[in-house]
């Protein structure tokens, strides 16, 4: 049986990155905010899909948000605890301004200062060479 002995965290888990989501890891590696809209019905949605929920349309392009939003709901996780994540941590269902929601990670702030409603910012956390993710921090 072989311990591990690095004290290097683990890598974050790898998202799934198909054709429909690709767009945004790859805009937040350029530390932009890529929210896929609908090209007939200008529809934001977010996660990614391949076809638009309101007119059915499988054309579609993305917009850079400018990254500013509202807590929507929270939760702060303890358990159970993934070794590449720092705890407790808190997740957000984020309101952007642009008008479609996403859940990230919300950080530089203590579990208990998060309320519904607070003003974030969008800031990108290098999680490694080949992962870049949006997260939020309160706004200043
Ligand atoms: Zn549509």
């Amino acid at each position: 049986m072989s311990l591990a002995t690095s004290s290097h965290k683990p890598k974050r888990p790898r998202p799934a990155i198909t054709q429909d989501i690709e767009f945004f890891f790859t805009g937040a590696k350029e530390h932009k905010l890529l929210i896929q809209k609908c090209s007939k019905c200008s529809l934001l949605r977010h996660p990614p899909l391949p076809c638009c929920p309101e007119c059915n349309s499988f054309s579609w392009e993305t917009i850079e948000s400018k990254g500013l939003g509202t807590v929507y709901s929270f939760v702060v996780n303890h358990y159970p605890q993934v070794p590449a994540f720092d705890y407790p941590l808190v997740v957000g269902l984020i309101e952007l301004d642009e008008g479609t929601r996403i859940v990230s990670q919300i950080v530089d702030c203590e579990p208990g200062e998060v309320f519904v409603g607070m003003a974030l910012e969008v800031k990108f956390l290098e999680c490694d060479d080949e992962l870049t993710l949006p997260v939020f921090a309160p706004r200043k």
